[in-house]
C-alpha cells in the first residue's frame, strides 16, 4: 500500500499497541519541576506572631504532607524553603540572609505577613525592616496580618505554580559562573552599615527582572 509522506510519518510514531499502556511521553521540564515541586521542605524557622500559624499549618488540620511538605528541616543544608513568618528587625537580619546563603540551590522565598512583606504595623519603628525583599529574593507574598494557615496554603500553591513555569535550561542554578552568595548587611554605628544597600538591591530584584524577562518571551 502507497502511503503519503504524512501517513507514513504518523505510521512511525505510533506507538506500538503492547506498549501503549506502558509508554508516557513528557518533557524533561514538567518531570524535573513535577519532582521538585510535590517535595519542598521548608526551614524550621519564625520570627514572631506569623510563625504561629504557619506552625498551625503545618498540623493535623491543615496537612501539608498532601503537600510533600511535612519534613521542616532544622538545618538549611537540607531545605530549599524559606517561610520569612513575622516581623524583621534589622538586628535579625544578618542571621537571615546567612542563613539564606547557606540554603542550597534551588531555593525559594515566601514571606508571610505584612510584616515580612512591607514592615506591617511595625513600619515606621526604629528597629524595623519594611519588607524581607529588601535583602532577600522573594517568590511569594503572602499578605494579612496575620496571614491565616489557608492564605499560606494558598502562597504554597502558587510558588508551586511558579516551580511548574521553571525551564531546566534556564535556571539560575545551572547557569555558568559561580554564583555569589547575597552580601550579608553588616551591622553599624546606625543600626545598618549601607555602603552595600545599593549592590543588595541590585541582587535581590535581579531574579524578578530575569523572570519578568522569560514571560515577555514565551508571550
Ligand atoms: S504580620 Fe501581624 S501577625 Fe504577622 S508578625 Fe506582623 S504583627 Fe504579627
Amino acid at each position: 500500500m502507497n502511503m503519503n509522506p504524512d501517513e507514513a510519518k504518523d505510521a512511525h510514531n505510533q506507538v506500538p499497541s503492547d506498549l501503549q499502556r506502558n509508554v508516557f511521553i513528557t518533557s524533561l521540564d514538567y518531570m524535573y519541576n513535577l519532582i521538585r515541586k510535590t517535595s519542598v521542605w521548608p526551614l524550621m524557622f519564625g520570627l514572631a506572631c506569623c510563625a504561629i500559624e504557619m506552625i498551625c499549618t503545618a498540623a493535623g488540620r491543615y496537612d501539608m504532607a498532601r503537600f510533600g511538605m511535612e519534613v521542616m528541616r532544622p538545618s538549611p543544608r537540607q531545605s530549599d524553603l524559606m517561610i520569612v513568618s513575622g516581623t524583621v528587625t534589622k538586628k535579625m537580619v544578618p542571621q537571615i540572609v546567612r542563613i539564606y546563603n547557606q540554603m542550597a540551590e534551588p531555593r525559594y522565598v515566601i514571606a508571610m505577613g505584612a510584616c515580612a512583606t512591607g514592615g506591617g504595623p511595625f513600619k515606621e519603628g526604629y528597629n524595623v525592616v519594611s519588607g524581607i525583599d529588601r535583602f532577600l529574593p522573594v517568590d511569594v507574598y503572602v499578605p494579612g496580618c496575620p496571614p491565616t494557615p489557608e492564605a499560606l496554603l494558598h502562597g504554597v500553591l502558587k510558588l508551586r505554580e511558579k516551580i511548574a513555569r521553571q525551564s531546566i535550561k534556564q535556571v539560575p542554578w545551572y547557569q555558568k559562573g559561580v554564583q555569589d552568595a547575597i552580601p550579608q548587611p553588616v551591622l553599624g554605628p546606625d543600626i545598618f552599615d549601607p555602603r552595600r544597600v545599593p549592590e543588595i538591591r541590585q541582587r535581590t530584584l535581579q531574579p524578578a527582572a530575569s523572570e519578568g524577562e522569560e514571560e515577555a518571551e514565551t508571550a
